[in-house]
C-alpha cells in the first residue's frame, strides 16, 4: 500500500512539474519557482508516505475493530441459537409429563417454541460463515429429539416408562451437545482473529453454558417427575454433578469479570444468585428429597419446568446483558477508529491542499505578477507606452511592486520630458526663438554622403548691413527688438520645410532643400527687397530702415558637405559685403577651391552701399 501511495506521488509530482515547468525560463538552476517546486514536492511526498502510513493504521483499526463487532454479532446469534435450543427442552419436559388434562395447551406451546428454534436456526445458517458440516448434524439430532419426544408423548402417561422419558429427555441433551462445535468453532475463530476479543467470548460461553446447565439440572430429574415414580440414583449422580459444574463455573466468572463496574450487570448478578441459586436450585433439592421417599411429588413436570425456567431467566438476562454491553463497548471502539479514520483522512487532504494550494498560490500571486513586472520594466526601458496596474488580487508586497514601476513611470515620463524641453532648449536660439547653429550644424551634417538627389540643398547667408551702428546708435536692447523684427518679417517669406535658423550675430541662414538654387536666389532678393522697404520702429517711436546682403550656395548635405555648403555661402555673403551691401551673391559650390562666382554672381537688382539711416 504504502509503495502505491509513492508511485501516486510521484506521478502527482509529475504532473505538477510538467504544469509549472512549462511557463518556467529553460536551465534556470537557480529559479525562485525551481527551488520552491523541489522544496513543495519533497514536502508532497513526505506528508504522503506520511499519511499513507498513518491513514493505513487507522484504517486497519478500523477494520479490525468492525471485524471484531460483526464476529460478536454473529457470535451472539450462535449463544442465541444454543440458548433456544436449550430452552426447546422446557416444553418438550411439560408434553412429556403430560397426563392429558391440559387440552392440549402444552402441545401448542412446545409447538410454538420449536418453531423459534426453527427460525432462529434458519437465520443462522442464512447469516453465512459457519461451516455446513457443523450445523448438519445439529438439524438431523433436533429433529431426532423431537421424534423421540412426540413418540414418547404419545403414549398414554401410564404406559409410559421412566427410561422411555429419560431417552427423550437425553436426546435433546444431545441437540445442544451437537450444537457445541459450533459454539467452539466461533470461540475459537473469534479468539484467534483478535486477542482482545477471547475474555468476553469466553465469559459469553461461560453464561450460556450455565443456562444450559441450569436447564440439564432440572432435566435430568425430569423422567421420574414426568411419569410420577421414585427417584433412580442415576438422577441423582447426574444431578449432583451438573450442581458441581455450574457452581464450578459461577465461581469462575466471579462477578467483577462480569460487571465491570457496570451496575446493571450486578444487579442482574445479584438476581441470578437470589433466583436461580436461591429458588430454582431449592426447588430441584426439594424433588430430589421427595423422589427419594417416594414417587409423590409435590408439583407436576409442567409446574415444575414453568417455575424452574423463570428461575433461569435472569442467567438468561445476565448473558444478553453482558453481550450488550460488550457489544456497546466494541461499537464504540468502531466508532472511535471511524472518527480517527475520517480526520486523519481529512488532515491529511488538507495539509495535501494547502501544499498544492501554495504551488498554485506561488504562482498565481508572485511569479505571475513577478513576471508581469519584469515585463513591464522591460516596456519602460523599451520607452513603450503600456504598463500593467496593480490587480485587485494582489498581495500588498505586489501591489507595491506595481506602485513602485507606476512611480518609475511617471518618473521617467517626467525625464523625458525635461530632456526633451532641455533639448529644445539646447537648439534654439533665445532672443529670436530660431533654431541655433548648433542644431543647424547637426541637421546638416546628419545627412550621410551625397549619394541621391534628396540630400541636395541650398544655403542663404544673410547679414545685416552696419547692424554695429545701430547698436552703437540706438543701443544693445533696439538693436535686439531690429532682430527679433527680421526675424518677424522674414518667416512668412518661407516655404514650411525651410529651415530658418540664427547663425550668430546679426547673421541668418535659410536652409532649403532640393537642387531649386534659382529659387533659393528669388528668395533671397525677395527678402532683401522686403527688408529694405521694411519700416522698424523703436520703442521711442523713432523709425528706420535696415538693409542685409545675402550669399546664396547650392550644394548637399552631410559631415563634409555641410561645411563645404557653409563655406560657399559665406564666401557669396562676403562678396555681398565687398560689393557694397545690400545684394544677393551666389556661389555654385561646385569646386572645392569655392571661388565666389563675383561677376556671373553679381545682383543687377542690387544697390550700391546703402548705410542704416534714421529718419
Ligand atoms: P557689416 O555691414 O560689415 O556686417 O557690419 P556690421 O556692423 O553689421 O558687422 P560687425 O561684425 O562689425 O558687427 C556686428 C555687430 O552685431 C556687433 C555686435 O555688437 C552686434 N551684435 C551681435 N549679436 C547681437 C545681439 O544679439 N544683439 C545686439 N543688439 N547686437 C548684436
Ligand atoms: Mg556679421
Ligand atoms: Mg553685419
Amino acid at each position: 500500500m504504502a509503495s502505491r501511495s509513492v508511485e501516486y506521488f510521484g506521478a502527482l509530482l509529475q504532473r505538477v512539474r510538467r504544469r509549472f515547468w512549462h511557463s518556467m525560463p529553460c536551465g534556470d538552476d537557480h529559479s525562485l519557482r525551481r527551488k520552491l517546486l523541489i522544496g513543495t514536492g519533497i514536502a508532497l511526498v513526505c506528508t504522503g508516505i506520511l499519511a499513507t502510513s498513518v491513514i493505513g493504521r487507522s484504517l486497519d483499526d478500523y477494520r479490525r475493530a468492525r471485524q471484531n463487532l460483526d464476529g460478536l454479532e454473529s457470535y451472539r446469534l450462535i449463544l442465541d441459537v444454543a440458548n433456544r435450543l436449550s430452552a426447546e427442552r422446557g416444553p418438550s419436559n411439560s408434553v412429556l409429563g403430560d397426563a392429558g388434562m391440559t387440552d392440549g395447551t402444552l402441545r401448542e406451546r412446545l409447538a410454538a417454541f420449536r418453531s423459534w428454534s426453527d427460525v432462529i436456526l434458519e437465520q443462522l445458517s442464512a447469516s453465512g460463515g459457519i461451516p455446513p458440516q457443523l450445523l448438519i448434524p445439529v438439524k438431523a439430532q433436533l429433529q431426532e429429539g423431537r421424534r423421540e419426544v412426540d413418540r414418547v408423548a404419545a403414549m398414554p402417561r401410564a404406559s409410559r416408562s421412566v427410561a422411555d422419558v429419560q431417552a427423550a429427555i437425553e436426546s435433546m441433551f444431545e441437540v445442544v451437545d451437537t450444537f457445541q462445535p459450533v459454539v467452539a468453532w466461533k470461540v475459537a475463530a473469534l479468539s484467534l482473529s483478535s486477542p482482545g476479543l477471547a475474555a468476553p467470548v469466553m465469559t459469553g460461553r461461560i453464561l450460556g453454558e450455565l443456562r444450559e446447565h441450569g436447564g440439564r439440572i432440572a432435566s435430568q430429574i425430569m423422567a421420574p417427575v414426568a411419569v410420577g415414580q421414585p427417584l433412580q440414583l442415576k438422577h441423582l449422580v447426574d444431578s449432583n454433578r451438573t450442581r458441581g459444574r455450574i457452581l464450578e463455573l459461577w465461581r469462575l466468572i466471579g462477578e467483577d469479570v462480569i460487571s465491570r463496574g457496570n451496575p446493571l450487570l450486578s444487579a442482574g448478578w445479584r438476581d441470578v444468585e437470589r433466583m436461580f441459586f436461591g429458588q430454582g436450585l431449592s426447588m430441584v433439592d426439594g424433588l430430589i428429597a421427595e423422589g427419594r421417599v417416594s414417587g409423590t411429588y409435590s408439583m407436576t413436570a409442567d409446574k415444575f419446568t414453568v417455575h424452574f425456567v423463570e428461575t433461569l431467566k435472569p442467567l438468561e438476562r445476565l448473558r444478553g446483558g453482558f453481550l450488550d454491553v460488550t457489544l456497546e463497548h466494541f461499537t464504540v471502539v468502531r466508532n472511535g477508529a471511524l472518527v480517527t479514520l475520517v480526520i486523519t483522512i481529512a488532515i491529511t487532504t488538507i495539509i495535501l491542499g494547502i501544499l498544492v494550494g501554495l504551488l498554485v498560490a506561488a504562482q498565481r500571486f508572485v511569479f505571475g505578477p513577478l513576471m508581469r513586472a519584469r515585463e513591464a520594466v522591460i516596456v519602460l526601458a523599451e520607452d513603450r507606452p503600456t504598463v500593467p496596474y496593480p490587480e485587485p488580487h494582489h498581495a500588498t508586497e505586489m501591489r507595491r511592486l506595481f506602485d513602485a514601476i507606476a512611480i518609475l513611470r511617471d518618473s521617467l515620463a517626467e525625464r523625458a520630458s525635461l530632456t526633451k524641453e532641455l533639448k529644445q532648449q539646447a537648439e534654439t536660439d533665445g532672443l529670436t526663438g530660431l533654431m541655433n547653429r548648433g542644431a543647424l550644424d547637426m541637421i546638416g551634417e546628419r545627412h550621410a554622403g551625397n549619394r541621391t538627389g534628396e540630400e541636395a540643398a541650398c544655403l542663404i547667408l544673410m547679414d545685416i548691413d552696419h547692424f554695429k551702428a545701430i547698436n552703437d546708435r540706438y543701443g544693445h536692447l533696439e538693436g535686439d527688438h531690429v532682430l527679433k523684427e527680421c526675424v518677424r518679417v522674414v518667416r512668412p517669406m518661407l516655404r514650411p520645410g525651410d529651415i530658418f535658423a540664427r547663425f550668430g550675430g546679426e547673421e541668418f541662414v535659410i536652409l532649403m532643400s532640393g537642387d531649386d538654387f534659382t529659387g533659393a536666389k528669388a528668395l533671397a532678393k525677395r527678402i532683401r527687397t522686403t527688408l529694405e522697404a521694411y519700416e522698424f520702429v523703436l520703442s521711442d517711436g523713432t523709425t528706420l530702415t535696415v538693409t542685409a546682403s545675402f550669399g546664396v550656395a547650392r550644394g548637399n548635405l552631410g559631415q563634409l558637405a555641410w561645411r563645404q555648403l557653409v563655406e560657399a555661402a559665406d564666401a557669396a555673403l562676403y562678396s555681398a559685403k565687398s560689393d557694397g551691401r545690400n545684394c544677393v551673391r551666389h556661389s555654385q559650390q561646385l569646386h572645392p577651391t569655392l571661388v565666389p562666382d563675383l561677376p556671373k554672381g553679381r545682383d543687377a537688382d542690387a544697390p550700391a552701399r546703402k548705410p542704416a539711416v534714421a529718419r
